[in-house]
């Protein structure tokens, strides 16, 4: 005999990313749910990753970002989509929601079998003099956009505060549009999220392209002076600006969560299990206002992405459906990318500083190589970093910047650390190969190659000069004409060709250290020196990438 499953009232506060996705998925498994998304904003379900190119132009009609309608959700899936109605409340103990129209001023209480929150997290807005004029703005929705495009369209200058990956967007998208724009951030470098060297390309490119970066430096006030934003920083530096964008990142909209007495982390998200049940095993959470693990260290982890808030949406619709077919979260690994002008840069996994917080012993690998056959035309540098732990190989991280392939070889070191891959892996990873998209030997495969050469001892790597006085022969192994275009302080330029004939104008006694441009050919140096006797170290990545 056939048994009928119950009716299910499941309810979605939120509407975008982790929410729509649940939503959309539940109906997929379950045709007969009655499923409700209560949504604050007057859009559900749109794009707000693509928010920054309409500013800028890119992307030229508002309607494609606004991804469905409530009407096209009920008619593709049969979902009951509340826009403008706020979630005030949950009543646990009844499974209530209560739930207030914004428009008519109304309050009622729904029920709920399954409750998913998806309320994300908004901008931070920290309490600095001055802050709330109208004339700064955060960007989070498609109401949010539609102020910053009516505010630009009569600015000549704006100034971004917080250079992460949406700050540098909005920086960008903004000089697009002929603005003159200036940068602040706290810490000493654009793009926190990478080490310091793989940042350094993205504010070049920004600077190159006319963007005024300040850097560890912080907006301690704001004063509107006739219709201007004056910013005083830390540092006593006064910018003037017609607008100021704050993206400096993001809290979670814990609120609800909170008042219902759902368990949270340290940092105000919503602590989940696997399956994404809150300590309420009836109520769910996906996405921005979670706490999730991260699936390189096991611990604690908040990312704020795209992706992990889709994926989650998804498993907590097969949980509600079918817990026994339910795959667990496998934790985030936290994949981020973003164009600047001509350049891409992302990170994937932990970052040198972050292993260092967490006291996890690291290798690092840093190569440039080219995107495609370097004879093929239009080959462009990539650089590639790669971390990994010393006992087992196994990746724990990787960044890469460069023109082109910058994503490809993002995607390619998230998969591998997905798969727990070591980096003697990744040498024989084959990879699609044709000369106008890769080479025979990848840039992956160089790396994990350079990686290797360090663990079996062919090459003794250093990613900084010795300063404290110790004793050391600096070696330039460039070209002389590269060499005398950028000089290394200290270096005596002896060139890759020319060194097996000069070794006698090397002391043998003295330590050496040989350097080049991207770190391949002062490898290449190390390894002629070392066979002749020489005690030798290579300057690893390049005088272009670690100044030395
Ligand atoms: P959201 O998508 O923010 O949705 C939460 C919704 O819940 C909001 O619409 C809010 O109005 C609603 N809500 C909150 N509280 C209530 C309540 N009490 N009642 C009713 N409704 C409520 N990520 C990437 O991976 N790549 C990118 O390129 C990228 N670019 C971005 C660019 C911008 C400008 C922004 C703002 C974000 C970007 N992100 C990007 C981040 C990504 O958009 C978020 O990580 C993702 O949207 C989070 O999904 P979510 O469901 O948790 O929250």
């Amino acid at each position: 005999m056939k048994v009928e499953k119950p009716i299910q009232n499941i309810i979605i506060i939120g509407g975008v990313a982790g929410g729509a996705s649940a939503a959309a998925r539940l109906r997929r498994l379950n045709e007969f749910a009655n499923i409700t998304i209560i949504e604050r904003g007057p859009d559900v379900s749109f794009a707000n990753c693509g928010l920054p190119y309409f500013v800028g132009g890119e992307i030229k009609q508002r309607e494609v970002l606004a991804v469905q309608t409530p009407a096209s959700l009920k008619a593709m899936l049969n979902l009951d989509v509340l826009i403008q109605h706020e979630a005030t409340a949950i009543d646990r103990e009844n499974k209530t929601v209560e739930v207030k129209d914004l428009i008519q001023g109304t309050i009622r209480q729904l029920s709920y079998d399954k409750l998913i929150l998806a309320p994300g997290a908004s901008p931070l807005v920290p309490p600095i003099p001055g802050i709330q004029d109208p004339a700064i703005l955060t960007l989070r929705n498609l109401q949010d956009m539609d102020l910053i495009v009516e505010k630009a369209s009569t600015a000549s200058s704006a100034l971004v505060v917080g250079a992460g990956f949406i700050g540098l967007e909005m920086a960008e998208q903004l000089r697009h549009i002929g603005l003159d724009v200036t940068l602040v951030e706290l810490q000493d470098q654009v793009l926190p999220q990478l080490d310091f060297e793989m940042a350094t390309p993205v504010q070049k490119a920004l600077e190159q392209n006319g963007i005024k970066v300040h850097l560890s430096d912080g907006v301690r006030e704001f004063k509107n002076e006739n219709g201007q934003i004056q910013s005083t920083l830390q540092s006593g530096a006064t910018i003037d600006a017609d607008l100021v964008i704050l993206s400096i990142g993001v809290r979670p909209e814990n609120r609800l969560a909170t008042d219902a007495g759902l368990k949270l982390g340290l940092r105000g998200h919503i602590k989940v299990n696997q399956y994404h049940q809150t300590s309420d095993p009836d109520i769910y959470a996906a996405g921005d206002v979670v706490e999730t693990q991260c699936a390189i260290t096991n611990g604690e982890a908040n990312v704020p992405l795209g992706g992990p808030a889709n994926r989650q949406g998804r498993i907590i619709a097969d949980h509600i459906n079918d817990p026994e077919k339910t795959l667990p979260y496998p934790g985030s690994i936290g994949t981020a990318i973003v164009r600047v002008f001509d350049i891409a840069a992302g990170v994937t996994g932990l970052n040198e500083k972050r292993l260092k917080v967490l006291g996890i012993p690291y290798k690092k690998t840093i190569v440039t190589d080219f995107d495609h056959a370097s004879y093929y035309p239009g080959a462009t540098r990539v650089t590639v970093k790669i971390l990994h732990c010393p006992e087992t190989h196994r990746l724990l991280g990787g960044q890469v910047f460069g023109q082109n392939g910058v994503d490809k070889r993002l995607d390619v070191l998230a998969t591998a650390l997905r798969g727990k891959l070591t980096v003697d892996d990744l040498e024989h990873l084959e990879l699609a190969y044709a000369p106008p998209f890769g080479s025979a030997k990848d840039t992956i495969n160089i790396a994990a190659f350079c990686a290797r050469n360090q663990s079996d001892g062919w090459v003794e790597c250093i990613n900084s000069l010795p300063k404290d006085g110790e004793d050391f022969q600096l070696i330039d192994v460039r070209p002389p004409p590269m060499a005398a275009a950028s000089p290394i302080e200290g270096a005596v330029t002896i060139p890759l060709t020319e060194l097996r004939s000069k070794l006698n104008e090397i002391d043998k006694n003295r330590p050496v250290i040989t350097i080049c441009a991207f770190g391949k050919m002062s490898y290449f140096a190390a390894r002629i020196l070392v066979q002749h006797g020489y005690q030798v170290k290579s300057f690893a990545g390049g005088s272009e990438i670690q100044v030395p």
